[in-house]
């Protein structure tokens, strides 16, 4: 999911539960919110926060008829069979349904060996957890291991306001100013349970055959092609539209629409043949034309890239009116907002076409992680978002090659988690989540940006082909099926070992999980033995808060040490020349490095601030950088490293690691600089000495010298 607005999503959860406290009785149908049988408090028997293991569903059959007709009354009714295996002898089935009206009168459950006719056991009572959204149905006889069943639930439901579950968007027809009404679903993270009763917990993969009942004035769209569409028997000019037995996938992928939109079809010779089709309210199916082109290029270099085909025979895009992130992945129907889909030629600005080439890259990133391969439980949520969001700059770098755009989010990434994630309050990439309403709070920068910045430090240290065999082996062992971090680590660390870029006696897990489950990221102080040519180099965790200890953290990382010298200067080497590792007890073992560069010549460490980590360097390598940078010769050093020597030494003036005047004397070569990332890294500073400063007498010094700065580059743009 591309995130956006989260915190709406996050407030509506909250409501929604608070609104459920209450648990209904037995037998009765789950009622609507503001139209509740008879409520009494009730306790669950079951109430761990994931559900049983006793029973796994292995494919559903789900018919949705979506009411559009009266805007007073959006509803849906439905239906569903699930094929379901008894991995040991049960007496209940305890799924997912919240908000549906259920009546347990109706619910069949029968052996898949008896004949509909000889159907015996049923549904004694039921149960209902509204705190986790379970559904326990007490059995007249027990399951038995190694037996499949059919159990067939009818429900149904309004089609809701809340942007999740089976919910309604609308548009004004610009022609007939008239109120148009769609239904479209949105499950990431748990919201199936709102459309249908099913086992709502990502490692629980099955197949779907949708059949979505419909007026035949609307189009129904739904993760796989359309099979066949035929008349309801008993409703004239209603149809069912029946889609194709699904790939094995996660309830929260699940995904279907009924709606009157356009769309365009795109046209692409790439060799790839996989039908794309964006689609929109028919006003703005002519903003649609610049995501029909880049969805097929991007789909095809990563299928290159990650050297597995995209499963599935199509791939429709939607613009929906009413959306509460950016996008959504669903596997062969990817939802987004609107903004982030459709792009008016010559009315849209630059930013926003690299906003929606960015988000469809995001997206179908995931059709490989996240769909293809699923994470077991939601705390390796930052595999997924992470991988997604650092795969789809390298796919924007790939059809936009002149936009820049590894570089720049690259460097937004680790620039925005060197602030972040130095604040005490911060968390680990990897979090426990406990309870469904926690997993929103983790869709945050963290898991999106430091979780990309992590992904892109171990492209950087492994080198190319190394990663992308270790995320292919990754992909094909767990297609289709369910991993968490450590299946790829082992990946990674089998390909690591096969390609020599990683010690033998180093690990992928060891280096990683120093990343991952700890909070935060370390400092490197460098300091120079200018006679003996040599280096040490020690750790400790950065935080901007200076009255707490750092020396208190006792954290440690496996830090890939790159560097150049200005003899060198090879900024293109990001591979590590050496680590600083940590002990058994994770103490920093200090590095001493030799063959260190003559006495009068700099080294940079951090090449192209591939590592997530800040750099010291004692005053005399300092002054030697400020030499170079403040002459002709600054573009020697990379435009990255550029702005990472004015990050650290601005954010180290301002935690007192270092004197200012080192900082000023740097920022000083800006004068020159014409490329946007330094600069962003000096004004995003500035902003906070700017606030402090305004206040006193030294501020009309510090107005001078920003003015100074500036001038030169207003004059140079002419602006
Ligand atoms: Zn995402």
């Amino acid at each position: 999911m591309t995130s956006q607005l989260r915190y709406i999503c996050a407030a509506l959860a909250f409501m929604a539960i608070a609104s459920l406290v209450l648990a209904f009785t037995d037998n009765e149908p789950i009622g609507l919110e503001g139209n509740r049988p008879k409520v009494q408090l009730v306790s669950s028997m079951y109430n761990h926060f994931r559900l049983p293991r006793s029973i796994r569903p292995q494919k559903y059959t789900l018919h949705v008829i979506t009411h559009l007709e009266n805007p007073e009354n959006l509803t849906f009714v439905g239906e569903v069979a699930m094929h379901l295996i008894a991995l040991e002898d049960t007496s209940n089935i305890t799924l997912h349904a919240l908000n549906l009206t259920i009546n347990s009168r109706e619910i069949i459950l029968r052996n898949l060996r008896a004949k509909e006719s000889e159907q015996k056991n049923c549904v004694r009572s039921t149960e209902i957890n509204t705190y986790h959204g379970y559904y326990i149905m007490h059995l007249c006889e027990p399951l038995r291991q190694g037996e499949e069943y059919i159990l067939t639930i009818p429900f149904s439901s309004i089609l809701n306001l809340n942007l999740r579950g089976y919910y309604r968007s609308s548009y004004v027809d610009r022609a007939s100013n008239q109120t148009k009404w769609l239904a479209v679903t949105q499950f990431e993270p748990a919201s199936a349970r709102y459309a249908f009763p099913c086992f709502d917990e990502p490692d629980f993969k099955a197949k779907f055959v949708v059949i979505l009942g419909h007026h035949n004035k609307y189009t129904a769209l739904s993760n796989m092609p359309l099979k066949e569409t035929r008349p309801m028997a008993d409703k004239k000019d209603w149809v069912w539209s029946e889609f194709e037995e699904s790939v094995p996938m996660s309830t929260y992928l699940v995904a279907y629409t009924v709606n009157d939109f356009a769309y365009v079809t795109s046209e692409t010779s790439l060799k790839n043949k996989v039908q794309f089709r964006t689609w929109a309210r028919p006003d703005a199916i002519e903003q649609c034309k610049y995501a029909a082109d880049v969805g097929p290029k991007v789909l095809q270099y990563y299928e290159d890239i990650f050297n597995i085909k995209f499963p599935l025979d199509k791939i429709d895009e939607i613009a929906i009116p009413d959306f509460s992130a950016g996008a959504m992945e669903n596997w062969g129907l990817v939802t987004y907002r609107e903004t982030a889909l459709l792009y008016a030629e010559n009315v849209s600005s630059l930013e926003n076409k690299q906003r929606v080439a960015s988000v469809i890259a995001h997206e179908l990133a995931h059709q490989w992680f996240g769909n293809l391969v699923t994470m077991k439980w939601w705390q390796d949520l930052w595999l997924n978002e992470g991988f997604a969001t650092y795969v789809a700059s390298l796919g924007v770098e790939h059809i936009n090659p002149e936009w820049r755009e590894l570089e720049k989010e690259s460097v937004g990434n680790t620039l925005a988690i060197f602030k972040l994630d130095a604040l005490k309050s911060s968390h680990p990439i990897s979090q426990e989540i406990t309870h469904t309403n926690k997993i929103e709070e983790i869709f945050d920068s963290i898991s999106y940006k430091k979780g990309s910045t992590v992904l892109r430090m171990m492209h950087h240290f492994l080198g190319d082909e190394a990663f992308r065999a270790g995320l292919h082996y990754y992909l094909k062992k767990h297609a289709y099926a369910n991993a968490e971090q450590d299946d790829l680590w082992m990946s990674l660390t089998e390909a690591a070992h096969k390609y020599r870029t990683l010690p033998k006696t180093f690990d992928i897990k060891t280096i990683m999980d120093s990343w991952t489950l700890q909070t935060g990221y370390p400092i490197i102080t460098v300091t120079r033995d200018y006679d003996r040519k040599l280096a040490k180099v020690t750790q400790i965790r950065y935080l901007l808060d200076t009255i707490a200890s750092r020396d208190a953290e006792r954290s440690c990382w496996w830090v890939p040490l790159s560097y150049t010298t200005q003899t060198e200067i090879d900024f293109a080497a990001t591979t590590p020349k050496n680590w600083l590792q940590c002990s058994g007890m994770n103490e920093p073992v200090t590095q001493t490095l030799k063959d260190m560069p003559d006495q009068n010549e700099w080294i940079i460490f951090n090449v192209q601030m591939s590592g997530l980590y800040k750099v010291k360097y004692d005053e005399r390598n300092w002054n030697m950088l400020i030499e170079t940078l403040t002459s002709d010769d600054y573009r020697k050093v990379h435009v990255i490293n550029r702005a990472h020597l004015i990050d650290d030494a601005l954010t180290l003036a301002w935690t007192g690691d270092q004197d200012y005047d080192i900082a000023m004397r740097l920022i000083e070569y800006l004068v020159r600089e014409r490329e946007y990332i330094p600069w962003k890294a000096a004004l995003d500073n500035l902003r906070d000495v700017n606030r402090i400063l305004r206040q006193t007498p030294e501020y009309e010094y510090f107005k001078v010298s920003a003015t100074f700065l500036k001038e030169k580059h207003y004059n140079f743009w002419k602006i």
